[in-house]
């Protein structure tokens, strides 16, 4: 099967899932959007309100932070692709549970593996936690690199959580200088 047919299938997939009780809530599935190719993949927590309205991620006020900040390290939004690690929006916008992360998790992993990113970048502790480290604090390693199974991965606080607490806006620039450097080694290296 060629790669369009790949991310077909996985639409459909994610579109058609019922594997647990978020599908009966949902108005869409919101899947992820972005460059296929990116060499930069962010992963947040989870659709919103907006979100699971319109189907994409990141569109509410959260994801007008993550635009800003994108465009201070001069990276366009449609060079890299976003996604969350549940597809469906939790009630109230609860965190997801374990056994909804989990379930959910085999397209998150099914997406990375059809992007192949160089950086993956984790927004807030579910991320991190499913991502990088389920034991790790996101104050005590954001901004660290890890280096595994081929990618570079960071977490760095959730939009949502500067937008509650502006005080973090300092270091969460400070990790997002971090990604262009990160950036500019790749393609250096590749040239
Ligand atoms: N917060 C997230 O974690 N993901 C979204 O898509 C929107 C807000």
């Amino acid at each position: 099967m060629d790669r369009e047919a790949l991310w077909n299938q996985l639409e459909e997939a994610v579109v058609h899932c019922n594997r647990c009780n978020l599908a009966r809530s949902r108005t869409n599935t919101v899947l992820g959007e972005g460059n296929r190719q990116a060499r930069l993949m962010f992963i947040g927590e989870g659709p919103g309100r907006n979100e699971d309205l319109m189907g994409r991620p990141f569109v509410g006020a959260a994801g007008k932070l993550l635009d800003k900040m994108l465009e201070a390290i001069d990276v366009r939004r449609e060079d890299v692709y976003i996604a969350n690690i549940i597809k469906c929006r939790p009630p109230n916008n609860r965190v997801p549970k374990e056994d909804e992360a989990k379930i959910c998790l085999p397209y998150l992993r099914r997406q990375v593996y059809l992007i192949k990113p160089k950086i993956i970048v984790c927004l807030g502790a579910t991320a991190l936690h499913y991502v990088i480290d389920k034991d790790a604090r996101i104050t005590a390693v954001r901004g660290n690199w890890v280096e595994r199974k081929g990618y570079y991965m960071m977490a760095t606080y959730h939009p949502a959580a500067l937008l509650r607490d502006p005080a973090k806006k300092y270091e969460a620039w400070e990790d997002f200088k971090k990604i262009r450097d990160k950036l500019i080694d790749i393609k250096s290296a590749k040239e």
